[in-house]
């Protein structure tokens, strides 16, 4: 296959005089934007090697209220394909792809459209994928931590791939399959792996950490703030504190995106086993088995607050 595609770029030039008569030009570059890393991942996991990405959320924002730069507009406008969770996901992006000109290249993977007008429309999507629990209870948007819902949208951006001109049908097909088969692998080596941490108290900075705890069957003990962009109320603080204080082994899994002190603060004179997890993958090298490190990576952070893991 790579062995193909060199020699197919090595003829280009001389093929170039042909290339004129069909009006495409053969292996166009496919350009795909990707609104957050985790998204690249499953991008990386079943496209050629040769197509390129750009993610938009660098490290370190968080896209609950990330803002567009005006820079990014540019790989926005030149993209083949947008491949974004959704309306309920990333609003920083809900305004710009409603354009006209963002119609039939952009693809939510939660497959939410964006709703006219009302973007905080209560959304009923219920399918059961079969593996043991069904995805519809949960409204939570951080969708893309449960590995078999990870594995729904990999199929999906394998078939808008496919859909691209001049795709390499083959290698898009055979990636998906290698990907499908090592996520099952690894999701059962983790679902193993996490048997331990059923005896702990898991908290998390905020709800994207849910849908991996669902899939597991992990207890979610609580978590920190019910919506990242803001301070929680002191009402919810006192909630969540007496609840750690009540814990057997609590342990809170913080992220890098957000602030440190404040979550220092509130559990002040706890015994809170820290631990810290990134949701957006970000020092997870972009390779095709991104997404399989990042599983892994989120099982590890748990893992630390086993405690037999940690050093007191
Ligand atoms: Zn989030
Ligand atoms: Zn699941």
């Amino acid at each position: 296959m790579s062995i193909l595609s060199r020699v197919g770029r090595s003829l280009a030039p001389v093929l170039l005089g042909a290339a004129i008569v069909t009006a495409a030009p053969a292996n166009a570059e496919v350009n795909v934007v990707t609104s957050i890393k985790p998204l690249e991942l499953l991008v990386r996991a079943v496209a050629p090697e040769d197509v390129q990405v750009t993610t938009l959320v660098p490290p370190g924002s968080s896209p609950h209220n990330y803002t567009l730069r005006p820079s990014q507009r540019g790989a926005l406008e030149n993209a083949d394909l947008v491949f974004w969770v959704g309306p309920d996901m990333e609003t920083f992006l809900i305004r710009l792809l409603s354009a006209e000109e963002f119609q039939g290249r952009t693809i939510a993977l939660s497959g939410e459209e964006i709703a006219e007008g009302e973007h905080q429309e209560e959304h009923g999507h219920g399918h059961d994928h079969g593996h043991g629990h069904d995805h519809g209870e949960s409204e939570d948007p951080h969708l893309w931590v449960d590995p078999m819902l990870a594995l729904e949208m990999a199929h999906d951006i394998a078939e808008a791939l496919a859909e691209q001109e001049d795709a390499d049908q083959n290698a898009i097909r055979q990636n998906l399959a290698a990907f499908e088969a090592s996520l099952t692998a690894r999701e059962a080596s983790i679902r193993e792996q996490l048997a331990p941490a059923r005896e702990i108290d898991i908290f998390a900075y905020h709800s994207a950490l849910v849908r991996f705890t669902e899939h597991y069957e992990l207890e979610l003990a609580g978590v920190l703030t019910l919506n990242p962009e803001l301070s929680p109320g002191a009402r919810h603080v006192a909630e969540v504190q007496d609840k750690l204080r009540a814990a057997a082994h609590p342990c809170l899994l913080t992220e890098p995106q957000f602030n440190r002190q404040w979550w220092r603060s509130i559990t002040e004179g706890l015994n809170v086993t820290f631990s810290t997890w990134d949701p957006l993958a970000m020092d997870i090298p972009a390779t095709e088995t991104g997404y399989l490190d990042f599983q892994q990576s989120i099982a590890d952070a748990i893992l630390q607050c086993l405690p037999e893991d940690t050093q007191h």
